[in-house]
């Protein structure tokens, strides 16, 4: 079968390869499900794995095969698999159990140990193929009727992820009513996390560069947040004007704005960073000034990467909350979609160029 794959280290050495068909074997204790392809997502990083910043080959190999957002059809389940049936549509987590204590209960997505094992990225192959075999334990269903909007359930368990992380992490102050939240990013994790920060009743301002109107804008106010462009209103210009915000989601995948972030968040706050940053960049900061005001104002930095099992589950329920909530809006982020895994270079392509691109997708099969 065909596969779209990168040599790590290598820059731009992105490429359609030939895989063996895999098989429900390939999974101990009949818990194998065997999995038709039908979209896949790609982000920015698979563009940092294609410029070698970023990922690292299975071991016994010198290629990975990339994709990490899945979402397919069950075609054939083992003797051990009770959940799901041919014609289910799922799609599969991106991490791999390790060794430490978090991996052995579940929560692989905050292993303690540095090496990390992510389909797709790092150390185990993806899902940019015809077809894939996984454990039963990591495949996650998706309901018919949210279809159109299966292609988006990895991403949307980032989002809800770092939102559950922010607000459990925030049980250390007794009581917590978060009224005001900026998301800074209005790519596909900044309008997910729109999405569902409106939907627990948040004040939500979502920034971004480009001046409205544009699709960014237009979505972010179909969710009721405001949309701000940041090239006529600075964050503080923002903070100043409506009050510091109680929760900031920062997902620009610019480390920069990272710490302009820590200089806006009200008292007791709760700002989380979700951007992977493969690069190497240096930066002044007031560092007096944010400590003297993180001390006083008892606030939080919480980093989240990643999504479980129970995330994909949030993620993908709260895609459906938002289609009754919302009706029509998330799948206007699904913007650029590729016609096969032939066209690889395209997929690319865009990713690297075309800046109006919120969500470039893989239509793998029919
Ligand atoms: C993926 C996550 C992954 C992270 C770090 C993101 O693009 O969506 O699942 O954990 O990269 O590799
Ligand atoms: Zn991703």
């Amino acid at each position: 079968m065909k596969a779209v794959a990168v040599i790590p280290g290598r820059p731009n050495s992105v490429h359609l390869t030939e895989a063996p068909m895999p098989k429900l074997d390939d999974v101990a204790d009949g818990r194998g499900v065997l999995v038709k392809v039908l979209q896949i997502g790609v982000d920015a990083t698979d563009r940092e794995i294609n410029e070698a910043l970023y990922g690292n080959p299975p071991a016994g190999f010198d290629y990975l095969i990339i994709g990490h957002e899945s979402f397919g059809e069950v075609v054939e389940v083992g003797p051990n698999v009770k959940d799901l049936r041919p014609g289910d549509l799922v799609s599969c987590t991106v991490r791999r159990p390790g060794g430490s204590i978090y991996d052995q209960i579940g929560r692989n997505d905050i292993t303690s140990e540095e090496t990390y094992y992510e389909r797709g990225i790092n150390l185990r192959h993806g899902y940019l193929t015809e077809y894939f075999v996984d454990d039963c334990e990591f495949m996650v269903k998706v309901p018919t009727k949210l279809r159109h909007l299966g292609v988006l359930s990895e991403p949307a368990s980032v989002c809800a992820k770092a939102i559950d992380q922010a607000y459990l992490a925030q049980q250390r102050l007794q009581v917590w009513r978060p009224r005001k939240a900026f998301v800074i990013g209005a790519g596909q994790i900044g309008l997910l996390a729109t999405m569902m920060l409106r939907l627990r009743g948040l004040e939500v301002y979502t920034l971004a560069r480009g001046a409205a109107p544009n699709l960014k804008a237009r979505i972010t106010e179909g969710y009721g947040a405001t949309y701000v462009s940041t090239k006529n209103k600075s964050l503080q210009e923002l903070a100043a004007e409506v009050g510091k915000p109680d929760l900031i989601f920062e997902a620009t995948g610019n480390s920069q704005l990272c710490f302009d972030a820590m200089e806006v968040l009200n008292l007791n706050g709760a700002l989380v960073w979700t951007s992977i940053t493969g690069g190497n960049r240096e930066i002044t900061i007031p560092a007096d000034k944010i400590n003297l005001h993180w001390v006083l104002g008892n606030k939080l930095l919480v980093g989240s990467v990643n999504g479980n099992r129970s995330h994909f589950e949030m993620g993908i329920q709260a895609l459906a909350h938002g289609e009754l909530a919302f009706p029509g809006i998330t799948e206007q982020i699904l913007t650029h979609p590729v016609p096969g895994l032939d066209h690889y270079q395209e997929m690319m392509r865009l990713l690297v160029e075309d800046k109006d691109a919120l969500k470039v997708f893989v239509n793998v099969g029919a």
